[in-house]
This record gives structure tokens, sequence and C-alpha cells, in this order.
């Protein structure tokens, strides 16, 4: 795969994983089964794999539901709770959401069915407490018993950037709402601990952090009701149903028991890593006349840098370092074959010639993401050949 620097979009799946599927592979009894021996483990693994998922981010086992990844936890979250809920009148989100998000306010704007607030963020790209305040206000002053739904990411997947979820989460609740946090980005890359932020639904995906695509998982909290996504079997409390995804659910939470004894070394050289990265761009830059800039500012999670640099056509440099073997991304990889420049990147103040000038390098710390003179030397090819 040569030297991959998409993380953001997708991680390689660890020896570890690979390792625990090729065991749990054989297990496939039914966990519903568990009139049969096998079908019974099968059910105290799938029990075990909640508790470990539970435990990562400080949540109760029945607190934890197993999803197909994190557009599924999202959708199921915000549109679950709404139909639960008869009080919620309103739906507030900011202009940086994933898609996943962002999508499901412009579905409702168009059903005309809830009141949307698509709050703008600041030029770091958070949603701005305050902000969030006044939306709430304004909400309660239209209707005293609304009880409105917040959805908010815990970092972008842009720009890296983390919202303060604390205090998000404290102006919610005072006034009566609900917040529900997409943590798809930050989980494994930053402390969560759902109980000590008082969030009330967060949604993770597994092939963020060297796990498969295809699993993931939507935490509620007990206080918090929402409609079953699936009718049919008592899979996941009689809320998802279908017959579980047995083997990625034990890698998941195989994985983030194993991820939790390394963290903080992991965090400081993920940050290391992207550091460097940032360097080498900026001074292979200045080598030939051009300036560069990191738009990824403030707290940020320790992997991702958004880097522009003006005056280069970033799908220009994407493409010419993928055929060089080297894998970088421009805004998301959900965004891409929309050719707008992306609505993220605009939103943080960038105009559309520098949106279209900017790329995004995501690392993972200890998979093969140091061949530093590689990306030096491949980098500095491009921007001599096109000067010349
Ligand atoms: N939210 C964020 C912040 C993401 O980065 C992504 C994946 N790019 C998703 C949600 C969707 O995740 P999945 O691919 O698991 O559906």
């Amino acid at each position: 795969m040569g030297l991959y620097l998409d993380n953001a979009s997708t991680t390689k799946p660890a020896q570890s994983v690979v390792d625990a599927f090729n065991r749990y592979v054989s297990r496939y009894a039914n966990p519903s089964a568990t009139y049969s021996t096998a079908g019974m483990a099968a059910k105290n693994d799938i029990n075990e794999a909640r508790k470990k998922v539970a435990s990562y981010i400080n949540a109760c086992d029945d607190e934890i539901f197993f999803t197909s990844g994190a557009t599924e936890s999202n959708n199921w979250a915000i549109k679950g709770f709404v139909s639960a809920n008869e009080n919620c009148m309103s739906f507030i989100t900011d202009i940086a959401e994933h898609p996943s998000v962002y999508n499901i306010a412009q579905y409702y704007l168009d059903k005309n069915e809830l009141r949307v607030a698509i709050s703008d963020v600041d030029s770091y790209g958070r949603f701005v407490p305050q902000d969030l305040e006044d939306l709430l206000k304004q909400a309660k002053e239209r209707d005293p018993d609304d009880t409105p739904l917040v959805s908010v990411m815990m970092a972008n997947n842009e720009l890296g950037t983390i919202n303060d979820i604390k205090a998000l989460a404290e102006i919610t609740h005072r006034y009566n709402g609900t917040i529900h946090v997409d943590a798809t980005q930050a989980l494994t890359h930053m402390p969560i601990d759902v109980d000590d932020l008082d969030i009330d639904m967060l949604s993770a995906s597994g092939h963020k952090f060297g796990c498969f695509s295809g699993v993931g998982f939507l935490y509620v909290n007990k206080r918090v009701a929402i409609d079953p996504l699936f009718h049919g079997g008592h899979q996941e409390n009689g809320m998802r149903a279908g017959t579980e995804n047995y083997c990625y659910i034990m890698c998941m939470a195989d994985r983030l028991s194993e991820l939790s004894l390394t963290e903080q070394d992991r965090w400081n050289r993920g940050k290391e890593l992207a550091d460097k990265y940032f360097d080498i761009t900026a001074s292979v830059c200045s080598d030939n006349g051009l300036k560069c800039y990191c738009n990824t500012l403030g707290e940020c999670l320790p992997n991702i840098r958004s880097i522009t640099i003006p005056g280069i056509d970033a799908s220009a440099l994407i493409s010419f370092l993928n055929d060089n073997n080297i894998t970088v991304s421009a805004g998301s990889a959900c965004n891409s074959g929309i050719n707008e420049p992306s609505r993220v990147l605009k939103a943080v103040g960038l105009n559309d010639d520098l949106a279209r000038n900017t790329i995004r390098l995501s690392i993972v710390a200890d998979a093969g993401s140091d061949d530093f003179d590689y990306y030096r030397d491949s980098l500095s090819v491009f921007l001599k050949m096109l000067k010349n």
C-alpha cells in the first residue's frame, strides 16, 4: 500500500485484529441459538464484548448497541430520538458536521417537520458554546415545552480540531435538551468518558481504529429514549434486530481493550509524526518559494493535519502522490466525487481557491507511516515539476 497517510478515511486492519478474526471466524454459531452450547458461548462472547466497549468509554453494558458503523449510529441516534420524543421540536447542529449528520439536518429542513438550526463554527471549526446557548434559548422562547436535540462532533474529520463537549453538554442540559456526539474520529485518539462529559448518545466506527469497516456502536444513556432502528428479533435488546456481526463485534471489542493499554504513548507518537509531516511540507514548499499553512488549530487530535498550499491544486498533488504510492486526501473521503470545495474548509474562512489548495494528512503511529524521506522527495519532485 506504500506510504499511507489517509487514516482518517480508514485504517489498515491491525495484525492483532486479523489474527483475532481468524480465531473468531470458526465460531459461527448464532448467538440467539441459546439452545446449543456453541450458541450460548457466542451470546456470552457478545456480552463480554459489550462490557469491553462500555468500559472503554465509562458507560454501562446495556447502554451499548452494536451497529454497522458511524453512519448508521448517527442516523439511528438522531432519527430514533426525534421519533421517540414528541416534545423534540428542534434539531440543532453545525455546518462542520460529517455528511451523516449534516445531511439529516438537510433532510429535516426539506421535510419541514422539525425546526432545524445549523450553526456556523469559529475559525478553528468549533461549535461555539455561546452560539449553542443562543439557539437553545430561541428554541425555548418559541416553545417552552421543546426538548431540543443537539448533534455535534467530538473532533472534526477534515481539520482534527476538538469541540468543547463538556461545555456544550452542560448548556444543552440546562435547556432540557439532549446531546448526541459523533466521536468517530476522536475515539482512540483522545480520552473519552461519557459519564464525565455528560453525553447522552455517542457514535463510533471500528474501521477508524484498526478494525474492519462494517462494525461500530451507538452509546445511548439509560435516561434517553430512542425508537428501535430495526424491528424483528430480540437482538441488541430488541432495538436493532438482526443476527449479530459476531466476528467483527468481537474484533472491535478486543481492539479497544488492546489500544487502551498504550494510549498516551500512541498519542504522543502520532503527534510527533503529524507535526513532522507538516514541517517537511512547509520546508519543501519554502525551498520552492511557496507558502504553506496548517488549518488544524487549537486543541486538536494528534493525528490529523489539514494543510493549505496556496496556488497548488490539491487534486493534482494528490494524484501525483498517489501515482507514487503515497495516499493523502483532500478534505475527506466522504466528499470525494463531489467537485465542490469543502463546506468545512469554507466554514473556517478559506475561499474556494484555498479550499481547493488543501490536503489532509492523517497518520497512525506504528502503522508504517514514517517514511519521511520518501514523502519529502516526492513532494519536492512535484513542486519542482510545476515550477519548470
Ligand atoms: N462521522 C465522522 C466524523 C466520520 O469521519 C465518518 C467517516 N468518515 C463517519 C461519521 C461515518 O463513518 P462510517 O464510515 O463508519 O459510516
